[in-house]
Parts: C-alpha cells; structure tokens; sequence
C-alpha cells in the first residue's frame, strides 16, 4: 500500500480522482496481467497471468486463489449484459464465453475460413454484439500462446452479430488494434493501436471511429497520442471520460483527448477496469501486480443506444 502519486495536467481531474485514497496492492509475483473484471454478485475480480496460462480470483475480505489452471493464455475478460465472462484466449485463437451454468461457447475463432491472430481484448455492446481486437501478440512466441505464423491479411477489429453469429471485420486500417471501448451513447468506438510495442515506426494512439446506424464503422480520427510506452486496455467514467493504461500508469483523458493527469503505478500497465460495490474503485493490472485505488466517479454505466 502507497500513497497515490498523481499529475494533474488539468483542473477538472480533481473531480475524477481521490488523493486521499491509497494505492493498494492486491496481488504481486505474476509474469504478466490482463484481463481484470469485476463481478458484483459476489464483490471479486478476475484477472488473467497470460505467460503463466492462469485466471486468478481476488475475493473482498478473503484474498486471491487461482480460479483457472489451464485459461489458455487469456488476455482481456468483458462481462455481457446477461452477466456472462467473455475471454480473449491466445492459446487457442479465439474468444469464448463462459455460460452462468460453466459452459464454454465459442464466440469466433476463425475469419474467411482461416484462423485469427490472438484475440487481445473485447467488449459486448448493448444490442449483444461482440466487438474484439486481434493484433498477433498471442502467435509471436511461445511465451503468450502459442507460436505461429498469422493466417489473416492483417490485425483487425471485428464484430460478432449476435443474432447470426457472423463474424466481420469492421476495422482493417490498424496495425496492433489493443484496448476497446465504446462511448457513452455507443456512437464512438475508441480502439487504442499498440503497435509502436514491436516497431519504432508504429502507432501509440487512441482512434475515435463514429458508429452509424447498423454499426457501421466511420472514418477514424486520432484522440489521443501517448508519450510513454504505448496504449492498452481502457475504461470510461459516468462521464465518458477515457481512463488508459500506459507505461506510466493510468492516464486520464475527457472525451475529447484532452489529456487531464496521470495516475502513476509503479509498474507498466496493460489494463484497468471499475468495480467494487459502488463502482468506484478502479482495478488495475499492471505487469506483475493487481492494484486497486478508489475514485471520485463512477465506471460508465450499461450504455443505452
Ligand atoms: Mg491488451
């Protein structure tokens, strides 16, 4: 536990954040996190140990234990509107969903006929639909999943229509599509591009894409640039704020780009997520650690479209 290092880079952070509120640690020893999600039936949180193959489950008042032994090298987690966890897993090139009764449904595992990348993260919209990102990070080497060369034309962000099931790719003009999310009223999809991680001429930004009616996808507009390491998994607040995790920590965005502070963690972060019994403790995954702090605002509520 450590006092919380905050930069504020704009007035109106002082009404997102809570100084006074510790950086707690709530796991330590990983190889690798990702993937947390906060479950309130319950007050838990899952997060993935990608290297170690593992999920992990963190318990209000009891403590952590290994909840998955064999997770595929999981990496971003979403829970649907029926309650449900999605998995991106890298082992197995697909992204999953674990039914209320323990089943495993695969959601998508191929597009064209020919195996994805590695699914990094994933989001369900308010009408079902699967939005996922699928860079090769999972296929590069043994260390994440498995190695293999890629069978697709490129990394794209896909839907899954929840009605047919189909999958299409929405977005081809990325290079390393990572962290997803959408606005507040599900007319902006932000997609962050990693791919300056592996390349020096590759991208560290955030793209807006406007929504149309039947989802489709407009052109996209650079939000945000980051200046450290690169961008991955991000949530917005009640107020459609972008909270996105970097090398520095978790930096803080309005919905305009505008950069508004940073929250500084001591490791790099590659995912965050609101929870807790009032929505206002932000978890974060953050190289080998799980870290917790309490917030001034809320996660974004269920969006309504
Ligand atoms: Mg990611």
């Amino acid at each position: 536990m450590s006092q919380q290092r905050i930069t504020a880079l704009d007035e109106r952070l002082w009404q997102l954040v809570l100084p006074s509120s510790p950086l707690e640690t709530l796991s330590t020893g990983h190889l690798w996190t990702e993937g947390p999600a906060y479950f309130p039936t319950g007050d838990f949180l899952i997060w993935s140990d990608i290297p170690r193959g593992r999920m992990y489950q963190w318990i209000a008042d009891l403590g952590v234990r290994v909840l998955d032994h064999a997770a595929n090298n999981c990496n971003g987690h979403t829970i649907d509107p029926a309650g449900r966890l999605l998995a991106c897993e890298h082992l197995t090139r697909s992204v999953v969903r674990f039914e209320l009764d323990g089943r495993r449904t695969v959601i998508a595992d191929a597009f064209e006929g020919r195996h994805l990348n590695s699914p990094n993260d994933v989001i369900v919209a308010s009408d079902g639909g699967v939005w996922f990102t699928d860079p090769t990070y999972g296929i590069m080497t043994d260390y994440e999943g498995k190695r293999s060369p890629s069978e697709q034309d490129g990394c794209f962000v896909y839907r899954v229509d929840p009605a047919t099931g189909q999958v299409e790719a929405k977005i081809r003009s990325m290079l390393k599509p990572n962290g997803l999310a959408l606005s507040l009223d599900e007319r902006t999809l932000y997609v962050a591009d990693s791919s300056a991680s592996h390349d020096a001429a590759g991208h560290r930004h955030v793209v807006a894409f406007p929504l149309g009616d039947g989802w489709q996808v407009g052109e996209g507009k650079v939000l945000i640039t980051v200046e450290e390491g690169v961008p991955d998994g991000f949530r917005l607040d009640e107020y459609g704020n972008l909270w996105v995790s970097t090398a520095r920590g978790v930096e803080i965005f309005a919905p305009d780009g505008c950069p508004l502070g940073i929250i500084h963690v001591p490791e790099t972060v590659a995912n965050l997520c609101f929870g807790g019994p009032k929505n206002n403790r932000l978890f974060i995954t953050a190289s080998t650690s799980v870290y917790a702090v309490y917030t001034a605002v809320r996660g974004a509520e269920r969006p309504a479209r």
